[in-house]
């Protein structure tokens, strides 16, 4: 962190006018912060949130503004809504059906669009970078790559790492907090496959959905161009999804319907040719759910078009067409490709990258080594069998699960550090939750369902004051839903077993009617009356007019 640059921000008074001056004043230098007023004017408890997505956006909208001052820093001036990209990347719904604004007037949350580069916990400040100006919103590896200017491929910039690094640096300021909750989510894990980082398409974002849905008309485009030779035209119509998880389900299943419901209407010569392949390195699809569901869901999609190659392996993902000999060169018409132990070489037109998380650098990195221990934060130190040390001396670290994972909380959601002698020190006022978090017993699943349910009891904790007599957070299992294409989904229902532990009714719900369930489910979880409206009605015109098939 010391090596950005620390810009001078106006104060409120050198805003143009009052409407526009922030309840937040950030500290402009690091000599200024040492006396900075700790306490913002209203004297309220400042909680200061990073990120603006399940866990973020819903904590913010839940604490009281009576007494609490509440700011989010994120690179993303929206939350989406995630269950629905994959509608919105085959068109059935507009990108705006299922994103929120963060900037609400009736919600008493202050914003900063810019992206936490640094925490310092003694002085208690955060080091951000702001990002308003930025071509990547968010913090996908991708985009960290491409400011870098590393490896070229397609979508790098051609600028010089330097170049691209002044082009891309956005100013730097310090904002101070009286609690901070650390909610930035996670970054696709790649598992070090080669080219998978420079030429996968990833599926997180609002960005990731449009660049998806925006390849597809344009593979659709390149196949019937007179030039396209007929080899060309069957590898652009490979759609490849790596991880058949939730999300690449869905998003095969979503395809499928786009293609063969709206596509083909208007690409009559291309019939047969499009097909959506589906990998997984497991033996199964959605682990998740009960094998009968499972096996149900394999079945149904095989019957409707889309190819499960499970126990698939895949070793590389590189430019251009199958059987080039190095040095690869990137195919004008962009077409790729994938490389499996078990069927070698295959031409795709694209492929999304689905296999799961991996903690953003902010988490991996800027989250480590802490120095010097903030005493005045800690709210316990375990006790250790071995030797005392001096704490002040000792060196701590964040707790962290093992390889790089998830920051570990405890039961009250309270980020913990250790140091060398294995003592955990638990801070008082930095919470953690969501994807870039693990309560260390009895952790829940990274889904939006137990991120929501983490930000909703740290609110009502901290709405009451009573974390430290409050019982430690416990997520309640809703049921596990799955869109499988076809007007068709899963639904794996908890039930409670005679021990009290919910469980699942191992026949669950299938079919069309869980397809109804999973449809009115989302509309009522959609956060604003708005979207609840507009995802219905999009959904009843579809069934009128079609999706969207515009390429924008
Ligand atoms: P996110 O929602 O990812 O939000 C992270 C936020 O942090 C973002 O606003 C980001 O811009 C911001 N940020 C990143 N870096 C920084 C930084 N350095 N400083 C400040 N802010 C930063 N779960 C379900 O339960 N059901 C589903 O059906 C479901 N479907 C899904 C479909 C898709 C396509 C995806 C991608 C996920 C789905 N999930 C689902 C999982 C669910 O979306 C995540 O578990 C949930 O979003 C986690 O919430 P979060 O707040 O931890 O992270």
């Amino acid at each position: 962190c010391i090596a950005y640059r620390l810009n001078t921000i106006p104060t409120s008074s050198e805003l143009p006018s009052r409407s526009y001056r922030p309840r937040w004043r950030c500290l402009a230098t690091q000599t200024e912060t040492a006396t900075a007023p700790r306490q913002s004017d209203n004297a309220k408890e400042r909680v200061v949130i990073l990120g603006s997505g399940w866990g973020g956006y819903s904590l913010s909208r839940r604490l009281s503004p009576k007494t609490h001052s509440t700011l989010i820093i994120s690179p993303r001036s929206y939350f989406v809504f995630t269950p629905l990209l994959t509608d919105a990347a085959s068109g059935s719904l507009d990108f705006s059906n299922i994103v929120e604004p963060v900037r609400d007037p009736r919600a008493k949350v202050d914003f900063l669009q810019a992206a936490a580069r640094a925490v310092n916990l003694e002085k208690k400040t955060i080091l951000c970078e702001a990002t308003v100006v930025k071509s990547g919103v968010t913090e996908s590896s991708r985009t960290q790559d491409e400011e870098r200017g590393a490896e070229k491929g397609p979508g790098t910039t051609n600028l010089k790492p330097e170049q691209a690094r002044l082009w891309e640096q956005g100013e730097m300021f310090e904002v101070p907090y009286d609690k901070l909750v650390i909610a930035v989510g996670a970054v696709s894990r790649t598992f070090g496959t080669p080219g998978v980082r420079e030429n996968a398409m990833f599926f997180k974002d609002i960005g990731d959905a449009k660049r998806v849905k925006r390849r597809v008309r344009e593979c659709f485009e390149l196949a019937v161009l007179p030039t396209t030779t007929p080899e060309m035209r069957k590898w652009l119509l490979n759609f490849s999804i790596v991880g058949a998880g939730p999300t690449g389900i869905e998003l095969a299943a979503s395809l499928r319907d786009f293609i063969h419901g709206d596509m083909m209407a208007l690409y009559p010569s291309l019939e047969e040719l499009p097909r959506i392949i589906l990998y997984d390195v497991a033996p199964q699809v959605l682990s998740m759910f009960d094998e009968s569901l499972s096996r149900y869901a394999m079945e149904t999609m095989k019957r409707e078009g889309v190819e499960i190659k499970t126990s698939h392996h895949v070793k590389s993902l590189r430019w251009g067409p199958p059987g080039a000999s190095p040095p690869y060169e990137m195919d004008p018409k962009r077409c790729l490709t994938l490389t499996t132990e078990e069927d070698g070489e295959v031409g795709v037109g694209m492929c999304v990258w689905v296999t799961g998380n991996a903690m953003p650098k902010f988490v991996t990195e800027s989250l480590d080594s802490v120095d010097p221990f903030p005493k005045n934060s800690v709210h316990t130190i375990e006790q250790s069998s071995s030797a005392p040390v001096d704490l002040e001396k000792s060196s701590w670290k964040f707790k962290k699960a093992p390889r790089k994972g998830p920051l570990l909380v405890d039961g009250h959601l309270r980020v913990q550090l250790q140091n060398e002698a294995g003592q955990t020190a638990v801070l008082k006022d930095v919470f953690a939750l969501g994807d870039n978090a693990m309560p260390e017993t009895n952790g829940p699943p990274a889904t939006a369902q137990a991120t929501f349910q983490e930000a909703k009891w740290l609110a009502d904790r901290l709405n009451k004051d009573d974390l430290d007599q409050a019982r430690p957070f416990s997520f309640r299992n809703l049921g596990t839903m799955a869109y499988i294409g076809s007007e068709r989904a899963l639904m794996q229902i908890p039930h409670k077993s005679d021990g009290g532990k919910r469980k699942y009714l191992p026949e669950g719900l299938r079919g069309r009617t869980a397809a109804l369930v999973w449809k009115t489910a989302y509309i009522s979880m959609s956060f604003s009356w708005r979207n609840k409206l507009r995802v219905a009605f999009r959904w009843t015109l579809n069934k009128l007019f079609g999706r969207d098939v515009s390429r924008f």
